[in-house]
């Protein structure tokens, strides 16, 4: 029985800090994951399997041209409603209001979401308004945000304006690895910047007896454990996933990589803890023109050297920053427009780092001159392995 979507008495903001009992360790997930070459297709079977009777899909006007046709076909064959509902392109409130009052008005009783990071943050958030299911369609390997049950919010004008924290994780997510294999190859480097942070930040967590993960809780050992899955499948797959998709192939290696950089990734930075390598990624979106040119990924990259040096690991660091070299990922502020000499720059950097509170999961104090003596070496670290072995990826991704 279908009735009219009323919800939306739901707040705009929900608490912090769902999980409360102090000393407790939490681990939450998506219901389901599905990955695979051309799963796209089987919508509708999997949404069949659900109370579901009427889809919502919501994505870009482009995600309209490229997916709309297929997501038909495959909903109408399972006997489900369907209706598209076109993402402006900011995850703001504006937008996510105005989506929640045009779907009230329908039946639609599950929310799909196909497309990048800000399409997922803001159907989380219409989702949770409405009291609907979302499954999670990613077009892209970019980011870790499809498994999630967190919304980066922005204002219209593309301002990070604070984050949502939703009592359930999407009940499915689905990832079409042939839709991933015919992105960009940025995207899927950014996704492993992303990824590589996973475990770093986790472990970082789990030393720490008075750090806690993004659920306001200790981690789980399940959720360091993948994201020291996460880390390895990186090193090993990362060059030939990268590769893969230069060709537009779906091989073994892009297969784990899109695994590592969306599910590992995800569940490992939720539940096992953020620290360094995303106080210093977020410090960099202060910068208009650092926001605008590079991708949150490329950020974390940096943010991970800096975290590692931070965290006292300096091998570790070296090691990653050849990773990234390979890669193409940013391994120097001037690979990521930022001018390493100005201190007030720095300066900059390590004040917002620092109030993110993330640098507090660091067990040893640390202040703005650690924070700015960090970059500096994780930047001499960087330029050193670009003098001797060259920037060739990034040099060929940032043409
Ligand atoms: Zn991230």
């Amino acid at each position: 029985m279908n009735t009219t979507n009323k919800a939306a008495s739901k707040p705009a903001y929900l608490p912090r800090t769902l999980f409360t009992d102090p000393g407790a360790r939490a681990f939450i997930a998506p219901q389901r994951y599905i990955q695979g070459p051309g799963v796209l297709d089987s919508l509708g079977r999997y949404l069949s399997l659900t109370p579901a009777t009427h889809a919502g899909l919501f994505m870009s006007a482009g995600g309209v041209e490229r997916f709309a046709k297929r997501l038909n076909a495959s909903l109408t064959s399972a006997e489900i409603k369907a209706d598209l509902l076109v993402f402006a392109g900011e995850c703001s409130l504006t937008e996510i209001d105005k989506q929640v009052a045009a779907i009230q008005a329908t039946t639609i009783d599950v929310l799909v979401a196909v497309g990048g990071g800000k399409c997922v943050d803001a159907a989380k958030a219409i989702a949770y308004r409405l009291g609907v299911p979302l499954v999670v369609v990613p077009s892209l390997a970019s980011n870790d945000a499809p498994t999630s049950a967190v919304s980066v919010l922005y204002s219209d004008d593309g301002v990070m304006a604070g984050a949502e924290f939703y009592p359930e994780n999407p009940v499915f997510v689905l990832v079409d690895t042939a839709i991933i294999a015919s992105a960009p190859e940025r995207y899927l480097v950014a996704g492993m910047g992303d990824a590589m942070a996973t475990w770093y930040e986790a472990a970082t967590c789990l030393s720490n007896p008075a750090a806690r993960n993004v659920l306001g809780t200790r981690p789980t050992l399940a959720a360091t454990a993948i994201g020291e899955t996460c880390a390895r499948t990186l090193f090993e797959q990362g060059v030939a996933a990268a590769a893969a998709v230069r060709d537009g192939a779906v091989t073994q290696a892009l297969e784990d990589i899109v695994e590592a950089n969306t599910l590992l990734s995800g569940i490992g930075f939720e539940s096992g803890g953020l620290a360094g390598a995303h106080a210093v990624a977020q410090a960099f979106t202060q910068f208009q023109h650092v926001e605008e040119n590079f991708l949150h990924g490329e950020m974390v990259a940096m943010g991970t050297l800096t975290h590692l040096l931070l965290d006292q690991r300096l091998d570790e660091a070296r090691r990653v920053a050849a990773f990234f070299v390979a890669v193409g990922l940013p391994v120097h502020l001037g690979q990521l427009a930022v001018d390493a000499a100005d201190a007030d720059v720095l300066e900059a950097l390590a004040k917002v780092a620092l109030g993110s509170g993330l640098l507090a999961n660091i067990p040893r104090p640390v202040d703005a001159v650690a924070v700015m003596a960090a970059l500096r070496s994780a930047h001499e670290i960087g330029h050193e392995l670009t003098a001797a072995s060259g920037s060739s990826a990034y040099d060929r991704l940032h043409s």
